[in-house]
């Protein structure tokens, strides 16, 4: 059976308003925005689903914004986005745990720095931090450590589905008549004062105007099409530490440390899917995809762990993964519109972009419509039905009847979302990442070795590359 990489399947549009380069966070809201405001949306990803370059690991931390750089475009899209993001959650069913943050010092010298923490929060609107002592953090979190010198509780931030949320807003682009094709890697392109045409590996196609989302790729994407790029990627890896299920008893709040010059520092937190995770650490690469994990690296997040939350030691560690953030030399996102060329470059969204995704979208949308106003909005928008939940506080499939029973035992992932998955109409998925994605299978404790047999049957005529 042919693999289809374009959805919906219908025919290609000779011209697209716009045409988005990359389907990662960043882009599937971009999609999301230029669709319901009325826009003829073409995605073109070179992976064989979304989420195939940074947005695939992270810490899926939603962010309030309370350290982001003052006056910076970051802070800026965080917040907005944040703010929709609560607005649309129940329209689309949206996972949220509401943990809070207690970001921690371990020495004098950190609890020097709180109260600049706690300007710099306040400086950016986010007014309801507040300081607490070292036996009030340990009432709230008995289990860490207790030369805990004190902290800030940040209430409002809190966790979410990392691949669910982008996921939602592709659908939902797609269900309101924008078009991804998966596969398609953007190779060049010509704007002839007009139009653009880009070059790619299924062929040609035209657009008004280019939104380049390439994330790690986004300075050689300019470089290709504009001929210069007003900044370099600089890839920036982050290995993590994955616990049992059983370890995420041991803390409720997400545990930040006081960030140094470099990096936002290793935290620890539970994650949507029922675990707890230690990371990231944060190593300055050549390599744009070299996401291997090290043990050194993993040990000593480890360590680290077991300092700040002693209980830790007797715990089982069930995975570990890394992923890579688009760092450039500049601290603040790099979000340039070229009007001549009808051209955005959205780039360097280092280690917030799955919370200002939807923020950067209005960003976008507002530069380009301020010059032209030349979009109107769908009068009637579709909101996708509720598609199916991989996080632990929602009902999963498993938990309701005609389920046809579980396929992946670790993550107690069904065979009917795993079917439904893979037949989905509007994007289904052909590679196991993709399913792991959409279901969790292979993401347990085993590690696929007890799912994996029944999973290259299901899957055999669906997958790019067979299990
Ligand atoms: C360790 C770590 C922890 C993080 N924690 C958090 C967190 O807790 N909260 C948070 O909000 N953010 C977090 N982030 C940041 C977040 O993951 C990134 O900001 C976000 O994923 C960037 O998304 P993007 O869409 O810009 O890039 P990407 O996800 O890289 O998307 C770019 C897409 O473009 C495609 N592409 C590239 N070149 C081409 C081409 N030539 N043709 C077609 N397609 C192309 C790629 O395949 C890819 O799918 C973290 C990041 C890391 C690394």
């Amino acid at each position: 059976m042919p693999i289809t990489t374009q959805y919906p399947k219908k025919q290609k549009t000779a011209h697209y308003d716009i045409i988005i380069i990359g389907a990662g966070s960043v882009g599937c809201a971009i999609a999301r925005k230029f669709t319901l405001e009325g826009a003829q949306v073409l995605i073109l990803e070179k992976g064989t689903d979304i989420l195939d370059g940074a947005s695939k690991g992270n810490s899926a931390i939603l962010h309030t914004g309370f350290d982001a750089p003052p006056d910076s475009i970051e802070q800026s899209c965080i917040a907005d986005s944040y703010q929709e993001f609560m607005s649309l959650r129940d329209k689309l069913h949206l996972p949220l745990m509401k943990t809070g943050a207690l970001l921690l010092a371990w020495t004098e010298d950190e609890a020097d720095q709180l109260d600049g923490i706690l300007k710099k929060a306040q400086y950016n609107n986010v007014n309801d931090t507040q300081r607490l002592s070292a036996k009030v953090i340990l009432n709230k979190e008995p289990q860490l450590a207790s030369h805990l010198k004190a902290g800030i509780y940040i209430p409002k931030e809190s966790l979410i589905d990392p691949w669910t949320t982008p996921f939602v807003y592709m659908y939902q682009a797609i269900e309101n008549g924008a078009q991804l094709i998966c596969c398609c890697e953007v190779s060049n392109g010509q704007f002839d004062g007009e139009k653009w045409q880009l070059e790619t590996s299924q062929g040609k196609f035209k657009a008004t105007t280019v939104i380049n989302c390439a994330g790690l790729y986004g300075d050689l994407i300019d470089q290709q099409l504009l001929g210069w790029s007003a900044f370099q990627i600089n890839p920036r890896k982050g290995q993590f530490i994955v616990y049992d299920t059983p370890a995420n008893r041991l803390i409720h709040s997400i545990i930040l440390p006081v960030p140094n010059k470099t990096s936002k520092g290793v935290l620890i937190c539970q994650t949507i899917f029922g675990k707890l995770l230690v990371g990231p650490s944060a190593e300055d690469q050549d390599d744009r995809e070299d996401a291997s994990v090290t043990t050194e690296t993993l040990q000593m997040l480890q360590k680290k762990g077991e300092e700040l939350l002693p209980a830790l030691v007797n715990e089982s560690i069930n995975a570990s993964y890394a992923g890579i953030c688009p760092a450039t030399q500049f601290k603040d996102y790099q979000i340039h519109y070229h009007n001549k060329k009808n051209y955005v470059s959205v780039s360097g969204i280092r280690s917030t972009g799955l919370t200002a995704a939807l923020g950067i979208a209005n960003y976008v949308f507002l530069q380009l419509q301020k010059e032209k106003s030349i979009y109107s909005p769908l009068d009637t928008i579709i909101y996708p039905k509720r598609l199916n939940q991989i996080a632990e506080c929602e009902t999963r499939d498993w938990q309701k009847e005609g389920n046809q029973g579980i396929v992946c035992h670790c993550e107690r992932a069904t065979e009917r979302e795993v079917v439904t998955a893979l037949e989905d109409a509007h994007l289904p998925v052909n590679s196991l990442d993709a399913l792991k994605r959409r279901t969790r299978v292979t993401m347990g404790r085993c590690q696929s070795f007890y799912c994996s047999a029944r999973l290259a049957e299901i899957t055999e005529t669906y997958f790019k590359r067979p299990i």
